[in-house]
């Protein structure tokens, strides 16, 4: 008995150490932006982060949709702000539906956080923030917070297509499929989106 609680004490240190690394480790590990004044769209898939108003009106130019349901989006007017959330929402669930549909797996899933970054350089700290290293792409979708990040300065109807591929696919199947499967079919969607 004796000895046990002397192996605790001895451990106490470590505990205490490990315990800061731990904490430091989640600390760092978090979103650089997480407590910046996020605003958020929620849409029948996704829940969209974003910084600002401006940011939707970008992201509403960047996402182009000239496909079949166009019709549906022109009868929005982006003059007026409730439109134009309207029209973001519309947008990116088509866009979303259009990826589930191209890859025929249709389910109830978790709505994808979309993480919508004002410019490169915070694009960049974000990744560095997550990975540790310098980020060398556009986008990416990370399994472990269902979250998709993008520049809205560097962002079209194709890569959020991609990235939203990413996500439907990785949460499809009970297992994840390889990385390079994940890869190949989520290409497919973006290379298959206005067909
Ligand atoms: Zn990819």
């Amino acid at each position: 008995m004796r000895t046990e609680n002397s192996c605790i004490w001895r451990l106490a240190p470590v505990l205490i150490v490990g315990l800061f690394f731990w904490t430091h480790v989640d600390v760092v590990l978090a979103d650089p932006y997480e407590d910046a004044a996020w605003q958020e769209l929620e849409t029948a898939h996704t829940v969209i982060r974003y910084q600002d108003p401006k940011d939707l009106t970008k992201l509403n130019a960047r996402i182009r949709f000239p496909g079949k349901n166009w019709g549906i989006i022109r009868l929005f007017k982006p003059g007026d702000i409730k439109d134009l959330r309207s029209m973001v929402v519309r947008k990116v669930d088509i866009i979303f539906e259009r990826a589930q549909q191209i890859l025929g797996m249709r389910k109830p899933m978790k709505k994808v956080s979309i993480r919508v970054y004002q410019n490169r350089a915070q694009l960049h700290q974000a990744y560095k923030t997550i990975y540790g290293g310098r980020c060398r792409i556009r986008a990416w979708y990370r399994y472990r917070n269902n979250s998709v990040y993008v520049n809205v300065r560097d962002l079209n109807e194709g890569m959020l297509a991609h990235e939203l591929a990413h996500a439907i696919i990785d949460n499809y199947l009970d297992v994840r499929p390889p990385r390079a499967t994940a890869e190949i079919l989520a290409r497919y969607v973006d290379s298959h989106l206005k067909r």
